[in-house]
């Protein structure tokens, strides 16, 4: 023990040292005013970390498709799971060039002015009355511009939305980073196993590969009939690209004498519902319209997307029919059996809407298929919450009414056979593009318009603006429904709820608000939020999503947690094993320090440590009641800081060491937030 505590001594000596450089280099930053940084340099900078989907596997998609385009120059490294048409890497290249999503967004938006980054000149010219054009209704409407300088899959959609919108101008489309993680959901498993049975087991390689042999072993020791299948996703792939399934944790597939490559490795649904014999995926949006209060939308209208060879359940002659089993449709489009249509109820990618007319024609219950859709969401976004939480506060000026923050998040469903809706990936950069591939004569291969896509896509973005829109900004939320068993309650309505006086020209809202709508069924799952909270009190250097060894120690010390069992020093050992960990699990990382993630688990371990015997929850729950008891006990004898009170309630109490007057830190955090860098998923 001494000797570890030695080098936890060392170790935490180092991390200090790294917190004061971080400390002075913030402050060697000039204000604002003298020298704005380009917002896109800035935060691309400062978001290394922050290309996961869901699955962990997203970081690497924009990558992925880099290097898909080497792999063809190459000629090397083909996919594991090869479709059968020669063209597949000519056409994944093509993909790979698909333009990203991006709409940029400004700090404000200014009344007859131009926007706080000057980007659109025709609204410049607009809102100077200077327009012909759009002079009387300059007059009649308050000045909204929409920058499209940086739209990429979504400029089509985008384009259009504007147009159906009547709007020339813009508003300030600000948005939450792109960093979400899996581990997010497995850490709501770990607390809420029953109600997280949506997200098939996972485990994350090389880390867990010992754990996931030997409870595969286990299981099968307990039960010899089991034939389990698993689908690994490695890191370096998107779009199902590298995906393979195996039926033993002895067939990864390792390089001899290389590491297990970065991946994901999950139970493969192996009955899922079938339409005309073939495997489908929903595609989902999914527009979290704001943190503070928590509003999520879904999108009425998603995609289905269809495998291209009938389905048979996996057995080790099938695992490798990649048609069969994936139902990407980057994948599929290449196979010979792939239909386009024009209509959007038939063909390889139809409408969601149709496939639930389908199986209504069928006899299925399809409002409790959505109302289940419906949960799965909410539950999930329940579990992104804190960590888009802690993103969004690194960010937002502090003294200012927070910008307005959205995302659109793209979800990927699988319906099983009995009609549970598992989640696949949750894509914060999903494709808006509303083109798809086609070869138009053998191995030539073009972009033509996907109606299909069109339907689904320029509805949601159009829509979104709708509810951003800053001048027709009214309160959406909507009041609970009531109470009652969770799922159970949630009423699907076929009609529009959103009647809030928007254009009468206009389709009703192809958004539908389901939180705070549902919040009584759902808000006893927020508690990892209330672990965030306290988290962001103490996060010190402002501008950092990481805990340094200090605040660590300042949060035990104020929440009393430290006795003659636990000692400050077991408290840096801890600090120091579960941060280390963390480190080696995000090979990206540049900050040092504990993340979200590392102080969740740190939070569990402290919690498990103290109420012994108890369901995890019960832990946490008790812990947290400490902590918070302890703090509000603080904040009471403490002036408040009103300055950050708007960001992060808990702030304005806070008696953790802070740098939030610093004015490089005013700076970085007023510069406009932007929209993802890249889009890299599929459609
Ligand atoms: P990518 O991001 O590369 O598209 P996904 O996680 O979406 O990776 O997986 C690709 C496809 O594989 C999905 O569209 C789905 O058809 C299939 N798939 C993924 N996970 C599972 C699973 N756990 N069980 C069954 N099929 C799966």
């Amino acid at each position: 023990m001494s000797d570890h505590y030695e080098r936890v001594k060392i170790e935490l000596q180092q991390m200090k040292e790294v917190e004061n450089e971080a400390a002075a280099d913030e402050e060697q930053l000039p204000p604002a005013s003298v020298s704005p940084i380009p917002a896109d340099v800035s935060f691309t900078a400062r978001r290394d970390l922050s290309k996961s989907s869901i699955n962990g596997r997203s970081r690497s998609k924009s990558r992925s498709k880099a290097d898909g385009r080497e792999r063809q120059v190459n000629g090397k490294q083909l996919p594991y799971l090869t479709p059968q048409k020669s063209d597949y890497s000519q056409g994944q290249s093509r993909v790979s060039d698909e333009p990203n999503l991006h709409i940029k967004g400004t700090a404000k938006l200014l009344k007859g002015k131009t926007a706080a980054n000057g980007h659109v000149e025709s609204c410049q010219r607009q809102t100077d009355g200077k327009c012909e054009h759009h002079g009387k209704e300059a007059k009649k409407r308050r000045a909204v511009t929409v920058d499209t300088s940086k739209a990429k899959t979504s400029l089509e959609a985008l384009k259009m939305s504007i147009r159906q919108l009547k709007w020339k101008e813009l508003c300030d489309v600000l948005q939450y980073p792109k960093s979400l993680s899996f581990r997010a959901v497995r850490t709501m498993q770990e607390l809420f196993p029953e109600e997280y049975n949506f997200y098939p087991r996972s485990w994350i390689l090389p880390e867990e590969y010992q754990l996931f042999s030997t409870q595969i072993r286990l299981l099968k020791d307990n039960d010899s009939t089991l034939k389990p299948t698993f689908i690994v996703k490695p890191d370096s792939g998107s779009q199902g690209d590298g995906i393979y399934l195996i039926r033993d944790p002895a067939d990864l597939r390792v390089i001899s004498g290389s590491p297990i490559k970065q991946s994901v490795v999950q139970e493969y649904i192996q009955k899922p519902l079938l339409i005309d014999k073939l495997k489908f995926d929903i595609r989902l949006y999914v527009l979290v319209r704001s943190l503070e209060p928590l509003e999520i939308y879904i999108a009425k209208e998603g995609l289905s997307r269809f495998c291209t060879e009938p389905y048979q359940e996996p057995s080790q002659k099938n695992l490798s029919h990649v048609f069969m089993h994936l139902t990407n449709y980057s994948l599929n489009v290449h196979s010979g059996n792939f239909v386009h249509s024009d209509s959007c109820s038939t063909g390889s990618k139809r409408t969601f809407s149709s496939v639930l007319y389908r199986l209504a024609s069928k006899g299925v219950d399809i409002k409790k298929v959505w109302s289940d859709i419906i949960a799965l969401v909410i539950k999930t976004v329940i579990a992104l919450e804190p960590e888009l939480k802690v993103y969004y506060q690194a960010d937002i000026p502090p003294g200012k009414p927070g910008p307005t923050c959205f995302q659109i998040l793209g979800f990927d469903i699988l319906l099983m056979k009995n009609l549970k809706p598992v989640l696949l990936e949750v894509n914060a950069n999903p494709s808006m593009r509303i083109e798809h591939e086609q070869e138009v004569s053998p191995g030539v291969f073009e972009y033509v318009p996907s109606p299909v896509d069109e339907e689904v896509k320029v509805g949601v973005i159009r829509d979104t603006l709708r509810l951003m829109d800053p001048t027709q900004r009214k309160q959406h939320v909507t009041s609970s429904t009531g109470g009652g068993s969770p799922e159970a309650a949630i009423v699907v309505e076929t009609g529009s709820d959103e009647k809030e006086g928007l254009a009468d020209s206009l389709p009703s809202l192809c958004l539908k608000q389901v939180f705070p709508k549902y919040t009584k069924q759902f808000n006893y799952l927020r508690v990892v939020e209330r672990i965030a909270t306290i988290f962001l009190r103490f996060l010190g250097v402002k501008g950092t999503m990481r805990l340094g060894p200090t605040s660590f120690r300042t949060f035990i010390r104020n929440c009393k947690l430290s006795n003659s069992s636990f000692s400050m020093a077991s408290v840096d050992i801890l600090y120091i094993d579960i941060t280390r960990r963390w480190a080696g699990m995000l090979p990206d990382s540049r900050e040092a320090g504990m993340c979200l993630q590392a102080f969740i688990e740190a939070f569990f371990y402290l919690a498990a440590r103290r109420f012994k015997a108890l369901l995890l929850r019960e832990q946490v729950l008790l812990l947290l009641e400490v902590c918070e008891g302890a703090l509000e006990g603080q904040s009471h004898s403490e002036k408040p800081r009103p300055h950050r009170s708007h960001t992060n309630p808990a702030s304005s109490q806070s008696s953790a060491p802070t740098t939030f007057s610093s004015p490089a830190l005013t700076r970085r955090r007023h510069r406009p937030m932007q929209l993802s860098a890249k889009a890299n998923t599929e459609n």
